[in-house]
């Protein structure tokens, strides 16, 4: 067999849908898997609709996610000559005709045929016609089969058939002399030597006429496989009534590449029960075989849990390094260094789902500025805590090893003094360190936030629970 060619060509008219970057995955995958080549064509025909700033997004998604292209990009505005190379082609051969009739004449048998319960096709009234009107714009029609069936052989629906009595005379240039999409795509597949075309099911109705084109054109007939849509729990369409759709969106809500990747990956294609895939098991193991004939539905714990499950994995390092650009967005000033954020990672990644929720987690560490929360300072800084909090503060602040062993002992020596458990010493001290009762263990806390901090955090309570100081912020 030759080599593999996929490729992806979005219409850069919006952001990139997470169902769009299933699409890209798809064929990254399939091309990886076969050492073939993915090709990026952007799909930019309609000027209207079509911005620079959508093609700026899209790859930046696609770059994001890790789906590198081999090829590309490639845009369609910049190769109107073969397209109209091809249309004149067909035209002196036979398979195409200008046709003449106007919009309003078009429109005028579309009323027509509606009313009467007829499919609104065109009519062919310039398919046969001898007199062409001299000086009377024109679009180019491709000649489709008037009888006779087009079967798709498609590597995920199996055969489907279609009549041709069904399918239409397509425009294939319009009288402005702009393709169409029907036929650029064709065009450009078989120029580009696209040999599998993986795309989304809102396609197959396409495939014949685009089937009937390539062997009008003499072109080899690609491979095909429509892909289920993914629809949202409730069945219908994913929309952004379900969820985040655009993958930049993924990505501002704190989610890593691979996980989505790996989400996006088990929408619709699965491998056993297998849920959590490297990206090189996904190369290795992703056929069309066992892309599934059933939507997949978009189901948003999931694409958390697996979410949380590389953060994770993540080495603190990598993951310190990525957390960077939320922790700057949410304003923080960060001056620690890069060592003292992997530490500060490493305490919340087994608890973080993304990595938004993670920045909100590392409030207490990030600033100075914490709000105890009125319920846990009920409950944990009363008086009574007084002399459990002084009697941490006098052993933290003798403590010669500022670590997780040295703030341990600080903690032994308290418990035994004091006759309570761990639990009864701890917890005064993590609401007055991070202003709530749930967080990482208190002996990793104290030592990422450092011997000063901590203790400015304890005379604070101590202060708050004696009344002679401010419900809060705490400062240093
Ligand atoms: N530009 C089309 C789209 O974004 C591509 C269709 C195709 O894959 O042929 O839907």
């Amino acid at each position: 067999m030759s080599q593999v060619r996929t490729r992806f060509p979005p219409s850069p008219t919006g952001f990139l849908h997470i169902g769009g970057a299933r699409t890209a995955l798809f064929n990254y995958l399939f091309a990886r898997h076969h050492g073939g080549r993915f090709v990026l064509r952007i799909e930019d025909t309609d000027r209207e609709r079509s911005t620079e700033e959508s093609v700026t997004a899209i790859l930046d998604s696609l770059r994001w996610l890790g789906l590198e292209w081999d090829e590309g990009p490639f845009f369609q505005s910049q190769r109107t000559d073969l397209y109209r190379a091809d249309a004149e082609r067909l035209l002196s051969q036979g398979k195409a005709y200008r046709c003449y009739c106007s919009h309003e004449e078009l429109e005028s048998r579309r009323q027509v045929a509606l009313k009467s319960g007829h499919k609104p096709m065109y009519d062919r009234t310039c398919r046969n016609r001898n007199d062409p009107p001299a000086g009377r714009p024109f679009a180019v029609r491709f000649k489709a089969h008037i009888d006779g069936e087009t079967i798709v052989a498609d590597q995920v629906k199996g055969h489907v058939v279609f009549d041709n009595r069904e399918l239409d005379d397509l425009i294939i240039m319009r009288s402005d002399d702009t393709p169409t999409y029907n036929f650029c795509v064709v065009v450009d597949d078989a120029l580009m030597e696209i040999n599998h075309i993986i795309r989304g099911d809102d396609h197959l109705a396409n495939t014949p006429k685009q089937i009937q084109m390539y062997r009008a054109l003499d072109y080899p007939v690609p491979a095909f496989a429509h892909i289920p849509l993914i629809l949202g729990p409730d069945r219908t369409r994913l929309s952004k009534r379900h969820g985040a759709t655009s993958v930049l969106a993924y990505h501002e809500m704190g989610y890593l590449p691979d996980a989505l990747v790996n989400y996006l990956a088990r929408l619709g294609w699965a491998h056993g029960d297998q849920e959590i895939f490297t990206r090189q098991e996904l190369i290795e193991k992703f056929s069309l075989e066992n892309v599934g004939k059933a939507a997949g539905i978009y189901n948003a714990e999931k694409a958390e849990w697996l979410n949380a499950h590389y953060i994770k994995g993540m080495p603190a390092g990598e993951l310190a390094r990525v957390v960077k650009p939320y922790i700057a967005a949410k304003g923080y000033d960060l001056q620690q260094s890069n060592e003292w954020l992997e530490k500060m990672v490493k305490t919340l990644q087994e608890r973080a789902k993304t990595l938004v929720e993670l920045v909100e987690m590392a409030h207490f560490y990030l600033s100075d500025n914490i709000t105890i929360d009125p319920n846990a300072a009920a409950k944990h800084l009363k008086p009574e805590s007084t002399h459990v909090l002084r009697s941490v503060r006098e052993r933290l602040a003798a403590a010669s090893n500022w670590d997780h062993d040295g703030i341990k002992a600080c903690f032994d020596a308290a418990t035994a003094d004091l006759g309570l458990g761990l639990g009864k010493v701890a917890q005064p001290v993590r609401v007055a360190i991070t202003g709530g009762t749930v967080s990482p263990g208190i002996f990793e806390i104290l030592d990422v936030l450092g011997k000063q901090r901590s203790l400015t955090r304890l005379d604070h309570a101590l202060a708050t629970i004696a009344g002679n100081g401010p419900a809060s912020p705490a400062t240093t």
